[in-house]
């Protein structure tokens, strides 16, 4: 993980598509501030696709593709992308698996989410859960008192034991049945919404983002970015981000913004 501040302009220049996790590299602590807000939209409006590829629930990301300066978003760990047509007044929902699947893998997931608020004192059900389609969501973090790596390792073993997906977040541990990931889905998006071949298109994005859960990310593009919290899960990684920003968070995001459009202005 080199310093986000020695990437080169030409590799900057080369950068179309703008795809950013938003728990703790858009927000910081929590919180949308203004200064990334802006980043986000400075982005958009120089004509870079941007799309946050988050797990956060169908619930926020129907408000998140209607309302934010974004072109699409991919929400519940890759469950799905959300793409609003501005022109038409119309949302566009993808969803990785049918309504038949999503209820089935729902029943399921209850089964584990009774066994892991039994076994592990202290989890608790995400407050974003009922609004979610495919995945179950334990808060270890967010409106909890933080649980230890230990805790949060029996967490994921129970979803594996049930064969579900298992990622830590910087707050939750989500888990899911279904072979996708924050990858996959982000990939069908670029194809379906702008006709971008991912192999030929890859040199042009750039991911942001700075917890395990986005490891598909992180391994899949020669331009991937961390923001400096990213530092407190590096033992948990096994794909590292290319680069670290200065800042954390929210400001480490508004920091690589800063240089894209900055290379893009001197062009
Ligand atoms: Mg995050």
């Amino acid at each position: 993980m080199r310093p986000l501040s020695e990437i080169d302009r030409g590799t900057l220049r080369r950068v179309r598509v703008v795809l950013a996790d938003i728990d703790d590299t858009i927000t910081s602590e929590g919180s949308l501030t203004a200064a990334a807000y802006m980043a986000l939209e400075n982005l958009h409006r120089a004509g870079f696709i941007v799309m946050p590829v988050t797990g956060r629930p169908a619930g926020w990301c129907d408000h998140i593709a209607r309302m934010w300066p974004v072109d699409a978003v991919v929400g519940e760990n890759g469950a799905f992308y959300f793409h609003y047509d501005r022109a038409a007044k119309k949302m566009h929902h993808h969803f990785w698996a049918s309504v038949e699947e999503r209820r089935k893998n729902r029943a399921r997931l209850a089964l584990i989410e009774r066994e892991v608020l039994s076994e592990v004192p202290g989890s608790a059900l995400a407050s974003d859960q009922a609004y979610r389609v495919a995945d179950l969501a334990i808060d270890f973090c967010e409106d909890v008192p933080p649980l230890s790596e230990t805790d949060i390792d029996r967490i994921v073993a129970i979803f594996e034991r049930h064969d579900a997906i298992a990622k830590v977040s910087s707050i939750h541990v989500n888990g899911w049945f279904g072979d996708y990931n924050k990858l996959s889905m982000a990939k069908i998006a670029l194809a379906d919404l702008f006709g971008l071949n991912w192999e030929s298109a890859r040199d042009t994005v750039v991911y942001v983002g700075d917890s395990p859960n986005d490891e598909p990310m992180f391994g899949a593009f020669p331009l991937s970015v961390g923001v400096a919290n990213i530092h407190a899960f590096a033992n948990r990684l096994k794909s590292k981000p290319a680069f670290v920003t200065a800042a954390h968070s929210g400001e480490g995001f508004a920091e690589l913004a800063t240089l894209l459009l900055n290379a893009r202005n001197a062009a």
